[in-house]
C-alpha cells in the first residue's frame, strides 16, 4: 500500500479544509490536502453556491473577497463559482500545498487516543497517509466519526435541516426579474401555496429563494428541498437526490408561469451533489452554545473571532415558514474557543468547518462559508505552531494560544 508522510494532513477541501492547508503551510509545515471530488471548494464550488452570508475576520477568506466578490444592492455578496475554481488552486499551489483529489477518506487507525494513520482510497488503490497532525474538515466531520469521537446529530428531536441541490437558471431577464427578499411579495407567496395544494409543486419546496449572479442573464436557485435525511446514510443521500433532481422542472415550470423575468428561463446545470447543510456534530473540550453567539461572547482562547452571522435554521419540518426567511439576529460579532475544535479523545486530530463542537441552533450561525475559512485559518495555524514548537496541537496552553492568535491577528 502506497504511504503518505506530512506534517499535517487536511481531510475535505471545502473552505475549511482550504483555509487550513494555507494557514498550516504557510506556518512552515508540509501538508497534504484530500478531496473526494475532482475540485477544491466543497459547497462553495461543487455545491453550486455564490453568496457568502456573514462574515468573519480572516486574511484568507479576505483575500478570497477581494479577488471574487461583489456586493449587489441587496447587501448580498456574490461570487461567481467558476472564478473561484482557478483562484483556490492558485492559492494552493502559492502556498505549496500538496492536494490529492478523487481520494476518498474510508478508515482510520488509533492506538491509545493516537491517529496512526488514515486510509483513502483513488483509482491507484488503497493509500495510507501518516501525519504529525490530521484535521477533519469533511464537513459530515468522517475522520473524527471513524476514530470513534462521540458526536450528537440535529435537533433534540434528531431531525436535521433539509437537504439542497443548488442550480443556475440561464434566460433570465435581469432588467425584470425578482430576487430574495427585494421583491418575493405575498402575492407570489401565495401562488407558490396555490401550486403546493394543486400538487404542481411537490412539498417540501415552497420558498422562493432566487439569487441574483456575477453572470449576465443567470440566477442561482436553492428552492430544492428533502426533509427527513440523514446525510451520513448514502442511501438516503440517494433518495435526496432524486427527490431533489426532479424537483427541478416542476420549479422551472413555477418560475416561467409565474415570475416576472422568468418567463424564458431554464435549468442550465446543478450541483455536483445535493448539499447537507447539518449532520454530525462532535463533542469537543467546549461546546458553542446559542448564548455565547446571542451575547457576542468574547473567549480568551479564540480561534476564530469576528464571526457573524444570524440564527438560521432552514426548517427540519419543511413548512414553509422558515427561520432563515425572518433570521433571528446575534448580538454581535462573536468568537469561538479553541475547544469546539478539539475533539475528545484523539490527541492528533483537530476539528474544522460545520463539524466542530457546538449545538444545533448555534451550527445555524456558525456553519456559513466565511466563518468556516476562519476556523480552518485558525486550526492550521494551531496545529503548525504545535508542531514548529514541539507540542500536541489538542494540548496547547493558554500562553500558546495567545501566540497562535497573534499569528492570525
Ligand atoms: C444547500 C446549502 C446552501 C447553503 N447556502 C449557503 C450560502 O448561501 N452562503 C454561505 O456562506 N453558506 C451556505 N451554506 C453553508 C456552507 O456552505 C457550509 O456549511 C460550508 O460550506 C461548510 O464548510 P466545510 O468546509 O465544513 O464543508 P464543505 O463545504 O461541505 O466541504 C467539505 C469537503 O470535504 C469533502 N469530503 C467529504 N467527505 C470526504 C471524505 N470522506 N474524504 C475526502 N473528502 C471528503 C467534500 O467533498 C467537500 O469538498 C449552505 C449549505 C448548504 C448545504
Amino acid at each position: 500500500m502506497t504511504e503518505l508522510i506530512y506534517d499535517v494532513a487536511v481531510l475535505g477541501a471545502g473552505p475549511a479544509g482550504i483555509a487550513s492547508a494555507i494557514s498550516a503551510r504557510r506556518f512552515g509545515a508540509r501538508v497534504l490536502l484530500v478531496e473526494k471530488y475532482g475540485m477544491v471548494g466543497g459547497m462553495s464550488t461543487t455545491g453550486m453556491l455564490n453568496v457568502w452570508c456573514g462574515d468573519s475576520k480572516s486574511k484568507i477568506f479576505n483575500e478570497i473577497v477581494s479577488k471574487t466578490t461583489k456586493t449587489m444592492p441587496s447587501g448580498r455578496r456574490v461570487f461567481a463559482p467558476e472564478v473561484l475554481k482557478p483562484l483556490y488552486i492558485e492559492m494552493l499551489e502559492n502556498a505549496g500545498v500538496e492536494t490529492l483529489l478523487h481520494t476518498t477518506v474510508t478508515g482510520v487507525s488509533v492506538e491509545n487516543g493516537v491517529i496512526k494513520s488514515v486510509t483513502a482510497y483513488n483509482k491507484s488503490g488503497e493509500m495510507q497517509i501518516k501525519a504529525n497532525t490530521y484535521i477533519d474538515c469533511t464537513g459530515d466531520g468522517d475522520v473524527a466519526y471513524l476514530a470513534g469521537v462521540p458526536f450528537e446529530m440535529g435537533r433534540s428531536d434528531g431531525l436535521t435541516q433539509p437537504v439542497t441541490v443548488e442550480f443556475m437558471i440561464g434566460g433570465v431577464d435581469d432588467s425584470r426579474a425578482i430576487y430574495r427578499e427585494a421583491h418575493v411579495d405575498d402575492k407570489l407567496k401565495a401562488k407558490m401555496q396555490e401550486y403546493l395544494k394543486d400538487g404542481k409543486i411537490p412539498f417540501p419546496v415552497g420558498m422562493i429563494i432566487l439569487l441574483e449572479s456575477l453572470e449576465p442573464n443567470v440566477a442561482y436557485c436553492n428552492m430544492t428541498n428533502v426533509i427527513g435525511i440523514d446525510g451520513t446514510n448514502a442511501f438516503e443521500l440517494t433518495k435526496a437526490e432524486f427527490e431533489a433532481r426532479k424537483q427541478i422542472p416542476k420549479i422551472i415550470e413555477f418560475l416561467r408561469n409565474e415570475v416576472q423575468g422568468y418567463e424564458n428561463c431554464v435549468a442550465i446545470s446543478s450541483s455536483v451533489y445535493a448539499g447537507v447543510r447539518e449532520s454530525r456534530r462532535f463533542k469537543g473540550g467546549y461546546t458553542l452554545t446559542p448564548s455565547d453567539i446571542q451575547g457576542a461572547r468574547t473567549f480568551d482562547d479564540w480561534l476564530v473571532y469576528g464571526a457573524d452571522y444570524c440564527f438560521g435554521v432552514h426548517n427540519p419540518n419543511g413548512k414553509v415558514e422558515n427561520i432563515s426567511e425572518k433570521p433571528q439576529e446575534t448580538g454581535g460579532t462573536y468568537t469561538i474557543p479553541y475547544g469546539c475544535f478539539t475533539p475528545v479523545g484523539v490527541k492528533n486530530l483537530m476539528l474544522a468547518g460545520r463539524c466542530i463542537s457546538g449545538d444545533h441552533y448555534a451550527h445555524s450561525s456558525y456553519r456559513v462559508m466565511p466563518i468556516c475559512f476562519a476556523m480552518g485559518e485558525g486550526v492550521g495555524t494551531s496545529v503548525a505552531y504545535a508542531i514548529k514548537n514541539n507540542k500536541v496541537a489538542t494540548e496547547l496552553t493558554l500562553e500558546d494560544i495567545k501566540n497562535v492568535q497573534n499569528l492570525i491577528k
